[in-house]
């Protein structure tokens, strides 16, 4: 007995919940009988209460008879405010709405229980969210009656749960309403087209190639230009038109009421219009395109998932088309997106296994008359697909970032050949095509310094090709990248020449050995004056500045013969050779050329 009474509010695991009064009768069970323990133990709980809970007390007239100083404190009033004022006066000087006071008043003339959660404002202002419960108190002798109204402040908890809300509906940070919330209201609107028989359109907007600005720029950059983006897009916000971020790079709109889709098609102009125009990002000017995809009902599906699939297939058609472009969605635009879904596929299977091959395409000095180097090029030939070409499947592995592998691949898989002809006697230049993706996002110069070593390759008969586009994007950085893998003695070309920014200017800037005209003015240069002077006069600008020339893309005699007046360095093409297999390329060096250079 003497070690239960030790310790009385040591109780056992509760498997229900236990009012007061069961606790206070169970302290009788277990030996606390003596009356005045039971009146000082209430008593004590009555202070508890007066000094920490939100009380008020009112009677069966409404009068206000006690309010508890946490009450008055947290609603700003001194307690003589309060006590024997009716208590619909002190609903109103906390600004309960009407219709509660009149819902609160006949609960006190009720008698009865009751719960509820209010908003009142203290007389500073300040919204405070209260849950109340009434309780009555009745005398038995007589009808007299006392009702607790006792509060519990939920204001933390309604607070946290509205920044909760606003997190999970807003994006934080452009401070756009969020996918959730997109998806809700897309549901919304739906519901109420097929009330009112009113049109809905779903847009959704893409930025291009988002990821190589990210890799390239930092993220913070990155973060910074999706800021900047989303500024622009709410400017195109109206009653009918809401704008949301639908993930990281990209934005979805929902169009309601009237529309038609002429009013879709201007909107959608408007919207990518605004991507010619730069974005001013951390003192930069920034350039980038976005695409779009726009689906709607009834033309669509009824559905929100419906809705959203059909202008993603309609997006990622725009993309994989043109770029900054937009496209309405049609059923047969469906089995596109299934076929690029599919090479993604393919692709990436094909990278694990490793199933590529390189071909080389022999370059001629017609000086010398000599084959100088070999352009490898890459061949996948898929069991499903066939032979895709790298114009098709190099897109696809920039874009789902792919090409860092394959380019890895390419890279010692190029070497490793490379090396194995010098060993056999033939000393040759080897161009191996990077990707602005590798040249950006991955450590190359690390990369390629370990596969020298590993491959045991001479540096000197490395020759990096980059697109001039991709040289352009982050000039500071691919200078020094160029600079470090000339200090290891590496070979720079800029390949595809002429159809980027067309401006030999900026050569200066990097020291580069060589560039390669684009076919696209091979072509036509026996007949075609302009291409005969672009030509001419890159090679003459280029040889000033001390860089060497390729002609790629050379298919007759003809060509040659312009090409040779003008003192271009190197020759590449199907005049002289196809892309050769690893094994025919010995047996081109000493047989085949030296008929072709006759
Ligand atoms: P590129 O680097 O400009 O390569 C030259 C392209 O022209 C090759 O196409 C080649 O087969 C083709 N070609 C060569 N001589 C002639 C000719 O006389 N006439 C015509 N019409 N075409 C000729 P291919 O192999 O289809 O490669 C296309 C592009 O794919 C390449 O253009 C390059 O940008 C990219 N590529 C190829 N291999 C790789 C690679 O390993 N890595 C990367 N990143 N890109 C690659
Ligand atoms: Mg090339
Ligand atoms: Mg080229």
């Amino acid at each position: 007995m003497k070690a239960q009474c030790r310790n009385p509010l040591k109780v056992k695991a509760v498997t229900k919940e236990l009012t007061a009064a069961e606790w206070i009768e169970s302290l009788g069970e277990k030996g606390w009988t003596d009356p005045r323990f039971t009146a000082s133990l209430i008593d004590v709980l009555l202070k508890a209460v007066e000094r920490t809970a939100i009380v008020v007390v009112a009677d069966l007239t409404g009068e206000v008879v006690f309010v508890s100083p946490d009450y008055s404190n947290k609603m700003d009033f001194d307690q003589h405010e309060l006590i024997g004022i009716p208590f619909r006066d002190l609903l109103k000087m906390t600004h309960v709405k009407q219709e509660d006071i009149y819902a609160l008043e006949k609960v006190i003339s009720s008698k009865k229980e009751f719960k509820g959660t209010y908003r009142h404002l203290t007389k500073s202002g300040k919204e405070i969210v209260l849950e109340t419960v009434f309780l009555p108190v009745l005398q038995n002798s007589s009808n007299a009656c006392l009702i607790l109204i006792l509060h519990q402040d939920l204001t933390p908890l309604t607070e946290a749960e509205a920044v909760i809300q606003e997190f999970r509906t807003v994006d934080v940070m452009t401070g756009m309403k969020n996918r959730k919330q997109f998806e809700a209201d897309l549901f919304k609107t739906l519901q109420l087209c097929k009330e009112t028989r009113e049109e809905a359109a779903v847009l959704l907007l893409d930025m291009d190639r988002f990821k190589f600005y990210n890799d390239t720029l930092g993220h913070s950059t990155g973060d910074k230009l999706i800021e900047e983006i989303s500024k622009e897009l709410k400017k195109f916000e109206t009653q009918d038109t809401a704008v949301y971020r639908y993930g990281s790079d990209e934005f979805a709109i929902i169009r309601s009421g009237r529309i038609d889709v002429k009013s879709l098609a201007v909107m959608a102009e408007k919207l990518l219009t605004r991507f010619a125009l730069p974005f001013s990002v951390k003192g930069n000017e920034l350039f980038i395109t976005a695409s779009a995809g726009i689906s709607q009902i009834p033309q669509s599906g009824f559905t929100p998932p419906e809705l959203i699939k059909q202008a993603e297939t309609a997006m990622h058609y725009a993309k994989e088309t043109v770029k900054g472009h937009w496209c309405f969605y049609k059923h047969s635009l469906k089995t596109k997106h299934e076929e690029r879904v599919l090479l993604e596929d393919r692709l990436r299977k094909a990278v694990r296994k490793k199933s590529f091959e390189l071909y080389y395409q022999p370059q001629l000095n017609l000086r010398k008359k000599t084959v100088t180097g070999l352009e490898a090029l890459l061949r996948w030939k898929d069991d499903m697909l066939g032979e895709v070409p790298p114009s098709v499947f190099i897109p696809v592995a920039e874009e789902t970032g792919l090409i860092i592998p394959i380019g890895d691949w390419v890279l010692e898989e190029a070497c490793r050949q490379t090396k194995k002809w010098t060993e056999d006697g033939f000393s040759l230049k080897i161009g191996i095509n990077v990707s602005p993706f590798q040249f950006h996002t991955e450590n190359l110069v690390g990369k390629i310094t370990s596969i020298i070593e590993k491959t045991g390759i001479s540096p000197r008969y490395l020759d990096l090709e980059i697109t001039e586009t991709g040289l352009l994007i982050n000039q500071e950085k691919n200078l020094k990248i160029i600079e470090q893998l000339k200090m290891l003695g590496i070979r720079i070309t800029i390949d595809d020449f002429g159809t980027g920014y067309s401006s030999l200017s900026y050569l200066r800037h990097f020291p580069v050995d060589a560039l390669k005209i684009d076919q696209l003015f091979i072509r036509e240069i026996s007949e075609n004056c302009n291409d005969q002077a672009i030509v001419t006069s890159i090679i003459q600008m280029a040889h000033n500045m001390n860089i060497s020339v390729t002609a790629e893309g050379v298919e007759t005699q003809a060509m040659v013969t312009f090409l040779n007046e003008r003192e271009c360095d190197e020759i590449q093409g199907y005049l002289y050779s196809e892309p050769l297999q690893a094994e025919e390329v010995v047996h081109f060096i000493k047989t085949a050329y030296r008929k072709l250079l006759l």
